[in-house]
């Protein structure tokens, strides 16, 4: 009957060894009663050195609390737990050979935590198995990052890494609905730049398109961090105030009008000096879509331009101007 016993445990000691994860059993006290050869290979701690020894003491470089916690947790629901690289990329401090990048790695690490029954039935030990995931980490940050990424190119602007004019709408038509549900007005904006034709014809595109640049980077700088600007068009942008009275909305584009007038785009030794005419709109309860409130905008940018440009209108202005002549 010994010698069966010793039989089976040599096959399972085989086993245990071979198996490509790391096998660990514990007492309660965190004795080690088992460390397999995988444990052995990546913490470079021999079984002879951790058999006996409290887990704690030998391993010093764990996550102690939460680790005891884990298997507190696990002794008391009496149950299989299990631990995951994306709430803690690794549980042991162990690396691994990358062929990527040629170099050692952090080994991302899931973890089972199995209580275990003793001849007389009661859960006195415990079995962590680790596993290594680092491929499945890797592919699955790599694929959450091009996703950021691609989310990202396919809302922005790339000339002026502002948001496109799609992405730019969708925002305005949230707005709308926003102003509508809360009755809190928001201000709208939209700037065009004057005369962009000559300084195509007479600088070149690429020059236009630095001058557009320039425009979009004092458009950053000048807005609050929770403006939504956007580039409607070629030299046109539109920028949403959310939660902003059109007079506060004429600080902004004067400020902004003004710092585009004094700016200068350098072009081999010349330099190109442009301004820009704006229209504003506040919303009101009688606007009936998003596209009339941008109407409404644009009707006050193009009174700008009819006015002799570098300027702002009010949509109101505009309403009060029809007024007076009819
Ligand atoms: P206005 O003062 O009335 O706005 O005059 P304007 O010359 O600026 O007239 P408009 O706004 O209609 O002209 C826009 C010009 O901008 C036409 C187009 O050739 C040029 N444009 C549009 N997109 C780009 C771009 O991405 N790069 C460059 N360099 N030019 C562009
Ligand atoms: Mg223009
Ligand atoms: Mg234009």
């Amino acid at each position: 009957m010994n010698q069966i016993t010793l039989a089976d445990f040599h096959l399972t000691m085989q086993v245990m060894d071979n198996i490509d994860a790391g096998v660990v059993i514990l007492d309660k006290n965190y004795t080690v009663l088992a460390w397999n050869t995988f444990m052995q290979a990546y913490s470079g701690i021999s079984s002879e050195r951790i058999m006996g020894q409290n887990l704690f003491d030998t391993v010093k470089d764990l996550p102690e609390e939460w680790l005891k916690n884990k298997i507190e947790s696990t002794f008391k629901l009496r149950m299989r737990s299990f631990t995951s690289w994306e709430d803690r990329p690794s549980i042991f401090n162990f690396s691994n050979f990358s062929p990527v990048s040629g170099g050692s790695e952090l080994m991302y690490q899931n973890m089972t935590l199995t209580p275990l029954k003793s001849l007389n039935g009661d859960m006195s030990h415990i079995c962590l198995t680790v596993t290594d995931v680092s491929d499945i980490a890797k592919n699955k940050t790599h694929l959450r990052e091009s996703n950021k990424q691609l989310t990202h190119l396919s809302m922005t602007d790339r000339l002026t890494q502002l948001f496109n004019r799609g992405h730019w709408e969708g925002c305005l038509a949230e707005e709308f609905e926003r102003c509508r549900q809360t009755q809190i007005p928001s201000t709208l904006v939209m700037l065009d730049i004057d005369h962009f034709k000559r300084v195509n014809d007479t600088y070149g595109h690429i020059a236009g398109d630095g001058v557009i640049r320039i425009v979009s980077s004092i458009l950053r700088r000048t807005k609050r961090q929770s403006d939504i600007a956007g580039r409607y068009g070629g030299e046109e942008f539109g920028i949403i105030l959310p939660s902003t009275a059109a007079e506060m909305g004429l600080y902004f584009t004067e400020r902004l009008r003004q710092r585009v007038e004094q700016a200068s785009v350098s072009v081999d030794v010349r330099s190109i000096n442009v301004t820009i005419s704006l229209g504003i709109c506040e919303w009101y309860p009688g606007l009936r879509s998003y596209d009339e409130w941008l109407e409404q905008a644009d009707q006050a940018l193009y009174q700008s331009k009819q006015s002799g440009r570098n300027q702002t209108t009010l949509y109101e202005q505009i309403v009060n101007l029809a007024k007076d002549t009819a």
